[in-house]
């Protein structure tokens, strides 16, 4: 099978398994797993933050984070199609009493700053008290630009906000900037990566700040019911992932982009856009499900929609692409 739905569909490989299955655990909830402690270091000194904590998945590390920056009744400045905000199903509001103030991405993804700044409320008794500015990188597979980085997380912080990053891909980001990972998460107070994406292992997400605040997102994860025991065998696969597979992003990345050109060819699909391992295509609302049906018989899935998404990953291969985009040519020219 070709599987291009999206980067986290990658299966653990026989080195990973075997690195799973030599893990030296303990009890994590006791704090005494040494593979899990080795991670949470060893993304802290990564990211240069002062601490790491391993989550079972993104959305508890981003929700956790959320919560140990803001209390009932404070709010947090965020895209309209950021994933806290779109894709976490409101946890957010629904369990942190956290409001969100969502705000229009422009196109390359950003947060426009004088959006940020007519979006901060005044300290009153009418308004939640803004506290928390978040942004995600990559965004729709887009690299945010380090300067506006840099100028966003500035204008939060000299209103009195603290930063956060949803770094989900933050990997992919600094692979295709060329860029330490430490450099794109200097700007923010916390940054959560998940491994479980392009980075290839079955589970897990590591969410990285000062040790106060991972402190108080500790208290959140067990809160949130993500307390886990002997999660090194999880650990070990991120581990794992970070020694190995960081560098195969880039060949991710060329593959998006040869999807992105083999597909530019074809008449009826027209290419949105390509970034990092994301392309981003329309296809003609009445071809997508036979496209989709046609596609699955010849051992590729998709999901098609009017605007769809192609997603590489290291289980694809460039010959893969090839053939998908072959598969493609074919079918419209039935
Ligand atoms: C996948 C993803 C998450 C959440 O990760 P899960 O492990 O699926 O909960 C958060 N943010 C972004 C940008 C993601 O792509």
């Amino acid at each position: 099978m070709i599987d291009l739905r999206s980067d986290t569909v990658t299966r653990p490989s026989p080195s990973m398994l075997a690195a799973m299955t030599a893990a030296e655990t303990g009890d994590d909830v006791w704090g005494d797993d040494p593979t899990v402690l080795k991670l949470q270091a060893t993304l802290a000194e990564r990211t240069g933050k002062e601490a790491g904590l391993f989550f079972p998945s993104g959305t508890q590390s981003n929700l956790a984070a959320l919560m140990a920056h803001c209390a009932r009744g404070d709010e947090y400045i965020v895209g309209q199609h950021a994933h806290t905000y779109k894709y976490e199903g409101g946890g957010a509001a629904v369990l942190g009493s956290i409001q969100p103030q969502p705000i229009e991405n422009a196109a390359d993804g950003s947060l426009p700053l004088e959006k940020i700044a007519a979006a901060i409320k005044p300290i009153d008794n009418h308004f939640a008290r803004s506290k928390l500015l978040a942004l995600e990188n990559t965004i729709g597979g887009k690299v945010l630009p380090a300067s506006y980085v840099v100028e966003a997380t500035k204008l939060a912080r000299d209103r009195g906000l603290s930063a956060h990053l949803d770094g989900a891909r933050v990997f992919n980001a600094a692979v295709a900037s060329d860029k330490p990972v430490s450099a794109l998460c200097a700007p923010f107070d916390s940054v959560s990566i998940c491994f479980s994406k392009g980075l290839g292992a079955p589970v897990g997400s590591v969410l990285v700040g000062s040790k106060a605040l991972i402190d108080v997102a500790s208290r959140w994860r067990k809160v949130l019911g993500g307390g886990m025991r002997q999660s090194g065998v999880l650990a070990a696969a991120c581990l794992h992932a970070l020694d190995h597979h960081v560098d195969g992003l880039a060949q991710d990345h060329d593959n998006a982009a040869r999807l992105a050109d083999g597909l530019k060819q074809i008449d009826q699909i027209k290419v949105l856009s390509h970034a990092t391992n994301m392309v981003f295509v329309e296809i003609p609302q009445a071809q997508c499900a036979p496209l989709e049906a046609s596609l699955k018989e010849r051992g590729i899935l998709t999901q098609m929609l009017y605007a769809s998404r192609f997603v590489t990953h290291r289980d694809v291969s460039r010959e893969d692409i090839d053939t998908f985009v072959r598969a493609v040519k074919d079918f419209f020219a039935r």
